[in-house]
C-alpha cells in the first residue's frame, strides 16, 4: 500500500512513522509512506496556506489551492473512479465532522492500493475540498483537535497493522478488540477459536505469575486449553458488558453467551447490594 499525507507540519510525521510495526511494514515495502509539506504548493513569497474565513468569524482557514494542486501531482484515479470502488484509492480529509473511524474502516482502507490523508488546521478546511477533492471525510473520535496530524498517524498505524505480513503473527490481528467474524475471516489462516467476535479483547497475563502479592489467573497456569479459552471468552464479555456495554449490540452473541451475560449482571447487582 502506498499512503500520502498532505500536512502543512511534515516534521509531525517522523516521530509515528518511525517506530513499532509501521516501521516495520515500511522497511518490509509493505508499505511506502510519502509525506507532502502543503507549502511546497503555494506561490506566494510568504508561502501562504491559510486565509480568513468568508462571512466573518474566528480564526484562519485552510485555502483549497496547495490542497488541490498537490493532489493533482500525485497522479491518482479520477475521483468518480474511487468512489465507485473501480480503484482501489480513497482521499480521506480528517475532520471532526466526518465519519467515526473504526476498525471496519481499517479494514476496509488496509485492502486499497492507495490512501491519501488531508490534514486540517486552524478552523478546518475550506469545504471545497470535502466537497471535490476528497471522497470521504473521517473522524477519529468524538472530541476536537488542532490538526488533522495525530488523526492522520492514528489512521496509518490502525491501517498498516493490519496489512498482511506487518504483524509477523496474523493470529495476533484476529483475536484483538472490535475485530468482527467477517473480518477475522478476511485474515489468511486464521481459526476462530479465539476471536473476539465484535467484543472486546481478553485481558493478557505475563510473567511473573505472582508479583508484589497480585497473581494471575490460577485457569492461565493450567494448561488446559479449553479451560483458558472459555475463561478469556467470560473475561472479554465482561470487560465488554461494563466498558463498552454498546458494542454487544452489534456482537456475535450465542445463547451461553446471552446466559453468562445475565450471570454476570446479576452478580453485579448482588455485589451492590451488598458492598462488602
Ligand atoms: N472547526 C472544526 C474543528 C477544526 S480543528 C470543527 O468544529 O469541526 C482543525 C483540524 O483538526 C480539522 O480540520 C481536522 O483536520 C482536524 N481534526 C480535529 N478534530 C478531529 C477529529 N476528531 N478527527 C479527525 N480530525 C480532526
Amino acid at each position: 500500500m502506498r499512503a500520502d499525507i498532505l500536512t502543512i507540519f511534515p516534521g509531525f510525521f517522523r516521530g509515528p512513522l518511525e517506530h513499532g510495526i509501521t516501521r516495520r511494514a515500511c522497511e518490509m515495502g509493505l508499505a511506502t509512506i510519502e509525506v507532502h509539506d502543503l507549502r511546497e504548493f503555494t506561490h506566494d513569497k510568504h508561502r501562504t496556506v491559510d486565509d480568513r474565513p468568508f462571512g466573518g468569524g474566528e480564526g484562519m482557514v485552510l485555502k483549497p489551492e496547495p490542497l488541490f494542486e498537490c493532489l493533482e501531482s500525485l497522479g491518482l484515479a479520477p475521483r468518480e473512479e474511487r468512489i465507485a470502488g473501480r480503484a482501489k484509492q480513497s482521499v480521506i480529509l480528517l475532520s471532526a465532522q466526518g465519519q467515526r473511524f473504526t476498525q471496519k474502516v481499517a479494514a476496509e482502507l488496509a485492502a486499497l492500493d492507495r490512501i491519501v490523508l488531508i490534514c486540517g488546521r486552524y478552523e478546518g478546511v475550506d469545504e471545497r475540498v470535502a466537497d471535490f477533492l476528497a471522497d470521504r471525510e473521517l473522524s477519529i473520535g468524538d472530541y476536537v483537535l488542532s490538526g488533522g496530524e495525530m488523526a492522520a498517524a492514528v489512521v496509518i498505524e490502525a491501517v498498516t497493522r493490519l496489512l498482511p505480513g506487518a504483524l509477523g503473527n496474523e493470529a495476533s490481528a484476529r483475536q484483538e478488540s472490535f475485530t468482527a467474524q467477517a473480518e477475522k475471516k478476511k485474515i489468511e489462516g486464521a481459526d476462530s477459536t479465539c476471536g473476539s467476535g465484535g467484543l472486546l479483547d481478553y485481558p493478557h497475563y505475563t510473567r511473573p505469575a505472582e508479583f508484589v502479592g497480585m497473581n494471575v489467573p490460577e485457569v492461565l497456569l493450567s494448561g488446559n486449553h479449553e479451560e483458558i479459552r472459555r475463561w478469556r471468552h467470560q473475561r472479554a464479555l465482561e470487560k465488554t458488558l461494563r466498558n463498552r456495554p454498546d458494542l454487544l449490540d452489534g456482537a456475535q452473541l450465542s445463547d451461553e453467551d446471552n446466559k453468562l451475560l445475565a450471570a454476570i449482571r446479576e452478580r453485579w447487582a448482588a455485589q451492590a447490594e451488598s458492598p462488602d
